[in-house]
């Protein structure tokens, strides 16, 4: 897809099943089972979608995935059947040393597990050439914590890529290249960051974990992972209805069928309306 002279590519990483209870909060099951049906261990399938971006001459990463460092027992629990990241790029003639800019919204092991890798023993970054940008307060978190979501920050996703020199911490907004640009949006965590594409008069939007999927789109339906929850409402107040007004494109992290969709409010109720990206 183009934007202008931006390139987008939607590249899924594989699939992750987790809990449905958890991924809908305080929705009934009956309710969201209609949408996502559960497999035996009450799990939902969700997509790792990641994109690439070429803007400014910056082949940039957003999002990396599980990765595969982790071990039969948790790849087990989390039904994971990647990593295609790299042979998908692959297809799309990019291989891990072209990529000069990763961003990962947040550092939660679904999304920057494939940061890196073990090489002869050694954890080492994936992507050679790369700097990693992270927003600084979702570091600071993810080194020290709580015991509630600790098991989402898996330290060998990150504090190998700062070891190695290669991480950029952002406060806030940033402009990463031409028509790409980093929001902070707080609710799934304090410092989740969102990614704004902007070309050609058009944008689109990364709406990382503020809206995983489809299925999220109407107010009530946060997940139960959410550190904020109430901040997270507030931010799906603010920018739904403005990816409506302004005709968005929307990008789903966690969708599995839909990774991307033009919002439209149909009397009251926001929909979405899928587009066909490669
Ligand atoms: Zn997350």
């Amino acid at each position: 897809m183009k934007l202008g002279d931006i390139e987008l590519h939607v590249v899924s990483a594989g699939h992750v099943l987790l809990d449905g209870g958890a991924m809908f909060g305080v929705i009934p099951k009956p309710m969201w089972e209609k949408k996502m049906p559960a497999d035996g261990r009450n799990r939902i399938t969700l997509s790792m979608n990641c994109l690439l971006i070429r803007a400014g001459g910056k082949r940039i990463l957003v999002e990396t995935g599980a990765g595969d460092k982790m071990s039969p027992k948790l790849r087990d629990i989390y039904g994971l059947d990647g990593p295609f990241l790299i042979d998908r790029l692959q297809t799309l003639d990019v291989k891990p040393a072209d990529i000069d800019i990763v961003i990962n919204t947040h550092l939660h092991f679904d999304h920057c597990g494939g940061n890196t890798r073990i090489e002869n023993g050694e954890v080492v970054p994936v992507f050679p050439n790369a700097r990693y940008l992270v927003q600084r307060g979702e570091l600071d978190h993810a080194m020290h914590a709580s015991e509630r979501d600790k098991a989402s920050y898996l330290p060998d996703n990150f504090a190998p890529v700062g070891a190695a020199g290669k991480l950029q911490l952002v406060e806030g907004e940033c402009v990463v290249a031409p028509g790409v640009e980093l929001v902070r949006v707080p609710g799934h965590t304090e410092h989740m960051q969102c990614v704004k594409v902007t070309g050609g008069g058009k944008v689109g939007f990364f709406f990382a974990d503020l809206v995983p999927t489809t299925a999220h789109l109407p107010l009530p339906w946060i997940m139960g992972y959410d550190l904020y929850p109430m901040t997270t409402l507030e931010n799906k107040k603010r920018w739904i209805p403005e990816a409506i007004r302004e005709g968005w494109l929307a990008l789903f992290a966690h969708d599995a069928k839909i990774p991307a969709a033009y919002l439209r409010n149909r009397d009251g109720q926001w929909e979405a309306e899928p587009v066909q990206v490669d």
